[in-house]
């Protein structure tokens, strides 16, 4: 695999069982450059969410190979998938799933205190620097549920971002917001992709934001469009 795909897979399949055998996923092959900004669209029921499951190494039933910066995933044990999606991986949902109680900082700091490859006062700096760059500094002592659900979400995204990871997923991660929201969070993602060379695979149902990536694919009954 060359230097400049982020990510790959080759013949994935996947498959329910429950209630009946149905195949959710028919033979995909696709790679995804590194820096590239990928939008994920199709009908509710396509197969977005399960294929982000398997791109992220959390849902590891599948046939078919998943390689990330040229590592192959599929096979491994899961403990090493969980080291390796906490230090590779950014996934940003449609909700936010914040610890409401904790302070802003508290949450984006949190992933990074549990991969313990830094000091705390490494990590504090990193979580300012993102809160920073999520326009979200003034906010960081605040607790988390006394801020806007943009802000919210923006939080999530800072905290995607605490331990640098090559690739951030996003299951919809403007599903959620306003208008003026989902372009303040789509610029975001494109900054990264292009500052930082991070790779972004976002699923949407923004036909402006996924018409404004680098790319689009498109899943329709777990088949790809080329
Ligand atoms: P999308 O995210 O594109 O809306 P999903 O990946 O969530 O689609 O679902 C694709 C298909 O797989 C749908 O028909 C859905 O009902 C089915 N499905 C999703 N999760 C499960 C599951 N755990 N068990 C059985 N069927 C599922
Ligand atoms: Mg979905």
């Amino acid at each position: 695999m060359k230097e400049t795909i982020a990510l790959s897979v080759n013949h994935l399949q996947k498959y329910f069982y429950v209630p009946n055998k149905f195949q959710v996923l028919k033979d995909l092959s696709f790679e995804v450059k590194k820096g590239e900004f990928l939008s994920l669209i199709g009908k509710s029921g396509s197969g977005k969410s399960t294929l982000l499951y398997i791109l992220s190494t959390m849902d590891t039933d599948y046939q078919g190979e998943l390689f990330i910066n040229n590592v192959l995933l599929t096979g491994k044990k899961q403990n090493e998938l969980a080291a390796f999606r906490n230090s590779n991986i950014g996934f940003v949902f449609q909700f936010h799933y914040l610890l409401p109680e904790f302070s802003v900082i508290d949450n984006v700091m949190l992933p990074a205190l549990k991969l313990k490859t830094k000091s705390y006062d490494e990590i504090r700096a990193k979580a300012m620097e993102n809160l920073n760059l999520l326009g979200l500094k003034e906010q960081a002592e605040k607790q988390a549920n006394k801020l806007s659900g943009g802000q919210q979400q923006r939080v999530a995204i800072a905290r995607a971002l605490i331990n640098d990871p090559a690739i951030i997923m996003g299951d919809e991660p403007t599903g959620n917001l306003d208008s003026k929201n989902t372009q303040i969070v789509f610029e975001i993602f494109k900054e990264l992709a292009k500052e930082r060379g991070q790779t972004i695979i976002a699923v949407t149902h923004d036909d402006d934001f996924a018409a404004n990536c680098d790319r689009i694919i498109e899943l329709q009954d777990g088949v790809l469009l080329k």
